[in-house]
């Protein structure tokens, strides 16, 4: 397998992670409490997913 020669330099690597970015998560409300949950995710605070109770929460 081929192996670099040398190692990139600061300014490619700094180019390389110029496109690294933090991006705000998606949220959807749920339709059942309303709280904001994540898309395809079971809700963390009634349990409800596809318009019935998935998971059990106290
Ligand atoms: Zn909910």
């Amino acid at each position: 397998m081929a192996v670099p020669k040398r190692r990139k330099t600061r300014s490619k690597m700094r180019m390389r992670r110029a496109h690294w970015k933090v991006e705000a998560p998606t949220y959807s409300a749920c339709p059942q409490c309303r709280q904001p949950k994540m898309p395809h995710r079971v809700c963390g605070n009634c349990g409800y997913y596809a318009g019935r109770q998935a998971v059990e929460t106290e």
